[in-house]
Formats: C-alpha cells, structure tokens, sequence
C-alpha cells in the first residue's frame, strides 16, 4: 500500500495562532501540522478535516475514489464541506464510509451534500478502493463514537487509529499484533488526555510505545499530533531510541 500523509495535527492545526511555544515558534516545515488525513494508493481518503482542500491543493491531488470516516469530530469531517460534488464535479458519485452515528452528525451539518452514502458497521469488515476496512471502535468520545481501521490488501496490513484512548474490549489488541504499519494517536507526550478521566480522550504518546511494543508491531506512525509534545527533530530523536517509532509529518510518503 502506498500512503501519503495529508495532515499530521491534532484537532487544531499547528502552529497556533498567538502562541510562541517551542513547537508555534519552529521554523522547521515538519512542525507546521495541518487537520489529520491520509490518503492511501493515490484514491482512498481517511478523514477529511477543515484544511483538506488545501491539501489537495497543495499535494496536487484532484481526485479520489471512496471516503472513509473514523468519526464525526470537526477534524475529521469539517473539510467534506469545501469538497461537495455540487462544487467540486470530481467528488460525484464518490462513497463516504462511515457509520451510522457518523452519518447523522454529517447530515445535520451538511444536508443534501449529495455524497454517495455507505454505512459499515464494527467490525464487519467492508470494501472500498479494492481493500478490505475492518471497522474497530475504540474508547474516544461519548458524543461521537469512533473507530480505527485495519486495512488489508491481501500482502500487507495497516492499521489507522488517528484518535485512541483505548480499544473497547481488551481482546481488540489483536488487531495491533505483529501488524507491519500502524498509525496511533500522539496527541500528547506523557499524560493521556484529559487528565480527569480514561474514558475518553487520547491516550499519550509514552503509552502508545508501551501498547505497540506489547504488541510487536512492524513500525508505529504517531500521528494526531497535537500542542502538548514536542517539536518533530526531537519527538523523531526521542522515538529513534525505542525502535521503529516515527512522528508523521504532513506530505510524509510511505510504503506499506
Ligand atoms: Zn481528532
Ligand atoms: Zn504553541
Ligand atoms: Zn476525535
């Protein structure tokens, strides 16, 4: 599989406006983050948050052939607005996959889109782009249940879990075991967020290595990253040293 990353940041992109922490401050291109997304084989599209059309712009993409939704927060879907196919004629007859709850949320923002609607459920697997999405819910958000996907094209296996606290059922670790790729959730550094409770959230990156490693998992892709870690040059040094750990950037290429 061949995956470029469009968006590397968290739920708001980076630098923030008014801040002069070490990260805002940086002038290395790899600490400017924009809304998270990846594309996958030139024609699948996970998430499409508020900067996607300048991603596309930017990473001179002028089409895809199927969505895929991991949830209904602002930086997932914000961005399905600048891309309707009203607007942009290449989005028509394009499948969104997403689920049910995901759906409701997009219809209520975005009514007669005019997007072509698919609806999965967890863990029944569905097709899009000639691959095979396992939907994994996982431990995020009350108001807009998520999930991560395991995605198999019969050679190798990704998974993308952009916004993690934890899975749902202890046993869904399997799906992390001996995988060759998987993008986790690197909001934060040490302390998963919120501090107040493990219901929701985001679990931090310290842990994401600790779960990844138990998991022996091929390579690990933070992504989802977020205001409360560290400029790329140093998160990218410090996970150098527990094996083959890597924070995303935006325009990050990869073959999986
Ligand atoms: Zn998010
Ligand atoms: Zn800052
Ligand atoms: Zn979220």
């Amino acid at each position: 599989m061949k995956i470029k990353v469009l968006g590397s940041s968290s739920g708001w992109a980076l630098p923030r406006i008014g801040c002069s922490c070490k990260i805002c401050s940086s002038t290395n291109q790899k600490d400017k983050r924009s809304r998270p997304s990846i594309l996958i084989n030139d024609s699948i599209l996970i998430d499409a948050g508020p900067d996607v059309y300048h991603q596309f712009l930017r990473l001179e993409i002028s089409k895809v052939d199927s969505i895929v939704l991991t949830h209904s927060h602002p930086d997932h879907i914000f961005g399905l607005h600048d891309l309707i196919p009203k607007k942009f004629k290449a989005m028509k007859g394009v499948p969104i996959h997403g689920s049910e709850k995901t759906w409701t949320t997009f219809n209520r923002l975005f009514p007669n889109a005019g997007y072509k609607k698919e609806i999965f459920e967890e863990y029944i697997p569905f097709e899009a782009g000639g691959l095979k999405f396992t939907p994994v819910p996982v431990v995020h958000s009350k108001s807009a249940p998520t999930v991560g996907f395991v995605i198999e094209d019969g050679n190798s296996i990704l998974c993308y879990f952009s916004d993690f606290r934890s899975f749902s059922k202890e046993e869904d670790k399997k799906y992390f075991e001996g995988v060759d790729c998987l993008f986790l959730d690197g909001s934060v550094l040490k302390n998963p967020f919120p501090v107040w409770t493990n219901k929701w959230g985001h679990i931090s990156i310290i842990e994401g290595i600790k779960l990844a490693t138990e998991c022996r998992t091929k390579k690990t892709i933070f992504t989802h990253i977020g205001h409360r870690t560290i400029p790329h040059d140093d998160l990218s040094e410090l996970l150098r040293k527990k094996g083959e750990f890597y924070p995303a950037f935006d325009g990050m290429d990869l073959q999986v």
